[in-house]
């Protein structure tokens, strides 16, 4: 039997991660250099992009920095067009940018909705659409929305969140559907529970750390390297046939409730 056999390499990729300055997208954007591809990372502090850049060419690649505010639309379709001409093409897009903000759903108002939304959920499609533009005149592409375990599960506390990522997820699958046949194919990670900046007042809590750990089957919190395998195997040839799904990489959280 002669099979093409998968392969996990990026190389000769390019790719954009946005909310690549620190925490996930920083890890994901090295991932990214690892297995072959060019880098472009986006966040609104430009200055806070060069540990992320310094390490991408570190990693032998060619790396870009954009300083790009995803609730801006303006600067998202000036920002993907940046990427694409400084890389010289864009097969790969990663939406990560992301914020939250803990508050009781009696208390949240239209700012603090409209902040969390625009940023997880607006911008994620409008960064989605302005690559796919791109991506369809060229070969196609891969593209992997940051979602959570949110996007399936409520959680008190964290309605627009929850909200955002559950959209995030829908918005997946209906692209996904929608773009296939420009051979863009658009997939989803979840990450678990990862201690970065987003995360850390949970973290300041040990009884939370402790029951939190009780519930998580491999008994640990995420490392940042436990996401890079997923997110590479998505965008590479590896996942050819794997459009509109979501990964979740929560240590069998998920898979205990
Ligand atoms: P961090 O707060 O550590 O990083 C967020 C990144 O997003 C930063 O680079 C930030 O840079 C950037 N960002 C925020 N707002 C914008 C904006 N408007 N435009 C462009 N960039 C922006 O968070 P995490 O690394 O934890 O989170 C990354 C993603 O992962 C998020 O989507 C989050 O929802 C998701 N996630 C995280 C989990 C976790 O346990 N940590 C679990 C599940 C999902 P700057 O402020 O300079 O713009």
């Amino acid at each position: 039997m002669t099979l093409n056999y998968p392969t996990f390499s990026l190389q000769g990729r390019k790719a954009l991660v946005t909310g690549a300055s620190r925490g996930i997208g920083q890890a994901l954007a090295q991932g990214l250099a690892h297995a072959g591809a060019d880098v472009a990372v986006a966040a609104r502090n430009e200055q806070d992009l060069q540990t992320s850049l310094t390490a991408i060419r570190a990693l032998g690649r060619k790396g870009v920095a954009l300083s790009l505010d995803v609730t801006d639309l303006a600067a998202i379709r000036a920002g993907v067009d940046a990427a694409c001409q400084q890389l010289d093409g864009l097969d790969i897009l990663i939406n990560n940018a992301g914020i939250e903000q803990v508050c009781p759903s009696l208390d949240v108002d239209e700012a603090l909705w409209d902040r969390i939304l625009d940023t997880n959920l607006k911008g994620a499609f409008f960064c989605a659409q302005a690559a796919a533009r791109i991506m369809t005149e060229n070969t196609g592409g891969s593209i992997v929305n940051v979602c959570s375990l949110t996007s399936e599960v409520g959680v008190p506390t964290a309605t627009p969140y929850g909200s955002s990522k559950s959209g995030l997820l829908g918005m997946t699958r209906a692209l996904a559907t929608e773009w296939a046949r420009h051979d863009i194919r658009v997939n989803a990670i979840a990450p678990g529970y990862f201690r970065t900046a987003l995360t850390e007042v949970f973290y300041q809590d040990d009884n939370w750390q402790q029951a939190m750990l009780e519930k998580i089957p491999q008994r640990r919190f995420g490392k940042l390297e436990d996401l890079l395998g997923a997110v590479v195997f998505l965008c590479a040839d590896s996942a050819a046939y794997i459009n509109g799904q979501m990964l979740t990489i929560d240590g069998g959280y998920m898979a205990s409730i």
